[in-house]
């Protein structure tokens, strides 16, 4: 065999692999015929001190926090919410990672890519995404997304990429993603109503809140930091780091509001009680 028959065969047949891996690699999500929410155990942040939210040790039930990840699945595309407090770069095969946090300590049990991938939803699979604020605790994957559609308040892009550079690590990458900015009110994602970004600025300049209806469920308001923990709740106290403590005051009590009248049941993203009480990924939420 002459030299240009060895090249083209061994071509084709590494043509053939290239096309024969994805399928075996990458399984395909089926399309949806309702809406569904995926939750991923995120990790923790342990060993908080309650002063940093002007309250003492004995005030909370539990001053521990848990960091979800949200995966949306609609109908009509899928939405990214919060992206965790570890990056899955800083993994070591699968072992749990711990890092520093505000002399605290944020740990994650696995990476989040690959257990997108595993549900048939990789990043380049993902619609759009969208975080509840940019504070290392929801961002720390915010790049793997920068293919989808950033869901996002002016005000918060732009506090984003005021900041230093080397703060803008975990989502540099977003500089250039198609971006849709919001509206200071409600944004209906898939235009149905069942998933809604609503507008709850204060604890940073564009922070939002996730309001979903969910068929079996119900209606649930995925809070973000509007409250870190329940006894936050009509205490008046907010934590001292707040872009604008009278915005934070504001959004909670018209969030209160929201929540009397859509009767949405309330989940506080970092209380481990609510947490605990919820299907994790690979199950799904109804
Ligand atoms: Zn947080």
């Amino acid at each position: 065999m002459n030299h240009w028959k060895i090249c083209t065969w061994s071509g084709a047949f590494v043509g053939l692999a290239l096309l024969a891996v994805p399928s075996f690699a990458q399984k395909k999500a089926e399309p949806v015929k309702s809406l569904r929410l995926y939750v991923f155990d995120c990790g923790t942040i342990k060993g908080l001190d309650p002063a940093l939210f002007q309250f003492k040790k004995e005030d909370l039930k539990d001053a521990d926090m848990v960091v979800p990840c949200y995966l949306v699945v609609h109908p009509k595309g899928t939405l990214m919410w919060d992206v965790g407090v570890i990056p899955d770069s800083a993994f070591k095969g699968h072992t749990p990672v711990t890092q520093p946090l505000l002399m605290a300590k944020a740990s994650s049990p696995k990476p989040l890519v690959p257990q997108l991938v595993a549900l048939g939803y990789p990043p380049a699979a993902i619609t759009y995404v969208s975080f509840s604020h940019f504070h290392g605790d929801h961002i720390a994957n915010a790049n793997a997304f920068a293919g989808s559609t950033w869901l996002v308040h002016p005000a918060e892009r732009q506090a984003m990429f005021a900041a230093k550079p080397e703060d803008q690590v975990l989502y540099a990458r977003l500089k250039n993603s198609k971006t849709v900015s919001l509206p200071e009110t409600d944004f209906d994602v898939f235009g149905d109503g069942t998933v809604v970004i609503k507008y709850a600025p204060g604890h940073t300049p564009g922070h939002q809140v996730l309001f979903l209806k969910l068929p079996k469920t119900g209606s649930v308001l995925i809070a973000g930091d509007l409250w870190h923990y329940p006894e936050e709740r009509g205490s008046g106290k907010v934590p001292p780091i707040e872009s604008n403590k009278e915005q934070t005051l504001a959004s909670r009590a018209a969030m209160e509001a929201f929540l009397k009248e859509s009767g949405a049941q309330l989940w506080i993203e970092h209380n481990p009680e609510t947490f605990g009480g919820l299907k994790k990924a690979p199950a799904y939420i109804e």
